[in-house]
């Protein structure tokens, strides 16, 4: 709007002799536009700055302060994501990642320290490169799976589509001719399209007809797979074995542009993951008997299995030290993108809440841990491993946050089936600002989770621990359209998991809400008592699992 009314008042203002001073004029109302809506932090709009709130607790009010006006998760996110990038278990990126989590922390004073729990096969991801090369030429969308193999230099060859066979025996038979081949082993998309574009511009009948074509697609290519005797997850194994020259494979995500980029444990030959739309291309000539020929390059370094560790930051509790209060968030990620959402964001709310938590409250009553998990996206192994390894710390724990919600403000938090949970967020989120207060739903009692996330780790062995949720309830059980910010589809272990889906404004007040709750359990006069629910008929409370110490011990 102002610069709207400048700009009208500016043409009026034609004569030649004015020229001169109008330009000053407007550069005056560009700069002080520009002061007005300059951000406190980049990539975060002043909105929220409003301090709304009255609370007559000062700690509360300098821990809004401190994570409002002098922020650092803009900072922490970009180094994070951009600089060392995505953070695969065993990989030098997850290294380099805890070692400047360590380095960060002690810049702000607060002790912290890489803690052992196992090994992990180590591997750094190199260029990787498919192009057709014949019957025509394009470079193709895709990428190397994690862990793959490399080749030595590029591979040429030809492509074969997983066979059709009746059954097992027939397959078996088969097999020796994907010796020397690229094997294609997901089924092809007729349409790269999101389902809600195709909602909302087909014609009804074409809906109807592309939904039935996906069904019957779906069924055929599970029944291909099943009449293989192979199981899916080693397939690409069995492949291999048999000579092929790599796999291919297209993990489309539902969305434009997007796959889901996991590993492999195949040993020698390459495997990658092409675009929904590349790989129809590449699948299409080979059934049409077009003779497509690829050209693969996969660079990589295996480095044997290497040491994985948390990363775990403390604040000593000055009355009651021996007692805890766990902030914990993992840092390893998937390596399609940067790992920004999941979980780059919550491993930034961990780091930026212990900060503000340093800065404003120096000495809590009980000790406050902030805990980096590795190997979470392997089977929460960091966080199993560190239940398994402190006994002592989880007698005495009051209470566990984990943070692995992406981006947007955290809107339920479920209290896992704790029958005194509900009580106590009601009490913390009663004196932290309406702004952040307002917009959570409890679930209670809820019930215990077994897995998804770090929290399940903890809770298995009884402790209080609580995963933080966006949207309109868990991300998975919602439906798209109110699963916020689509992070099933667009971000959750894709390609295009990076810095710029992060939204600062809901990372900023994550951290800031996050670093008040606890607070204000590191202030509570008493420990959450362990009281379970009532279990509904048949269910039983979620029984704790040992970690995988090694790749060896590994069933994924
Ligand atoms: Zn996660």
């Amino acid at each position: 709007m102002l610069l709207g009314s400048a700009r009208a008042s500016l043409t009026q203002l034609t004569e030649a002799s004015m020229r001169s001073s109008v330009r000053v004029l407007f550069v005056c109302l560009l700069v002080s536009l520009s002061v007005l809506t300059a951000p406190a932090q980049p990539g975060t709009t002043q909105a929220a700055v409003a301090q709304s709130f009255t609370s007559d607790d000062p700690v509360i009010r300098t821990i809004w302060d401190e994570g409002v006006e002098r922020s650092q998760i803009y900072e922490l996110g970009q180094v994070m994501m951009d600089l060392i990038g995505p953070r695969l278990t065993g990989s030098p990126g997850m290294a380099r990642a805890n070692d400047w989590s360590v380095a960060k922390y002690a810049e702000w004073g607060i002790e912290a320290y890489k803690e052992q729990y196992g090994t992990w096969r180590g591997w750094e991801r190199g260029i990787s490169h498919v192009d057709l090369i014949s019957p025509r030429v394009r470079s193709l969308e895709g990428m190397a799976a994690a862990w793959s193999p490399a080749t030595e230099g590029p591979v040429e060859a030809e492509v074969v589509i997983l066979a059709d066979a009746g059954n097992s025996v027939a397959f078996e038979s088969w097999l020796p001719e994907v010796s020397g081949k690229f094997v294609l082993i997901s089924r092809p998309e007729t349409n790269c399209r999101p389902q809600d574009n195709v909602e909302w511009f087909a014609r009804p009948e074409t809906l109807a007809r592309i939904n039935e074509e996906r069904r019957q697609a779906v069924a055929a290519w599970r029944q291909r797979e099943e009449n293989t005797g192979v199981d899916r997850q080693v397939l690409p194994e069995r492949l291999e074995a048999a000579g092929a020259a790599g796999i291919i494979r297209s993990q489309w995500s539902a969305g434009w542009g997007v796959n889901k980029i996991f590993g492999t444990r195949a040993e020698r030959a390459p495997v990658f993951d092409l675009s929904c739309e590349a790989y129809g291309l590449v699948f299409r000539l080979a059934e049409n008997g077009q003779e497509p020929v690829l050209r693969v390059n996969a660079e990589a370094r295996f480095l044997g299995e290497v040491p994985v560790f948390n990363t775990i930051a403390r604040i000593p509790g000055s009355a009651q030290p021996e007692e805890f209060v766990i902030l914990g968030g993992h840092y390893d990620s998937w390596d399609g993108s940067s790992g920004a959402l999941d979980n780059g964001t919550g491993a930034v709310a961990v780091m930026e809440a212990m900060r503000i938590l340093k800065a404003a409250v120096p000495n809590p009553r009980r000790t406050i841990i902030g805990a980096l998990w590795n190997g979470e996206e392997q089977g929460l192994n960091g966080s199993r491993a560190f239940v398994e390894d402190h006994p002592e710390i989880l007698d005495r724990t009051h209470v566990v946050f984990n943070s692995d919600h992406g981006t947007g403000p955290v809107t339920f938090i479920p209290m896992q089936g704790f029958a005194a949970a509900g009580g106590y967020f009601g009490d913390w989120l009663a004196r932290v600002p309406s702004e952040y207060a307002d917009q959570v739903t409890l679930e209670i009692p809820g019930s215990p989770e077994s897995g998804g996330t770090d929290h399940a780790s903890f809770l298995c062995a009884g402790v209080p621990a609580f995963s933080f949720h966006v949207g309109a309830g868990r991300s998975g059980e919602v439906s798209t359209s109110s699963n916020r910010w689509d992070t099933s589809i667009y971000t959750w272990h894709t390609n295009r998991d990076s810095f710029d889906k992060i939204i600062f404004e809901d990372l900023r007040d994550d951290a800031v809400m996050t670093a008040m709750l606890v607070y204000l359990a590191s202030e509570d006069p008493e420990i959450m008592p362990r009281d379970r629910r009532m279990m509904t008929e048949g269910a039983e409370w979620p029984k704790c699992r040992s970690p995988a110490r090694s790749s060896a011990e590994s069933n994924r």
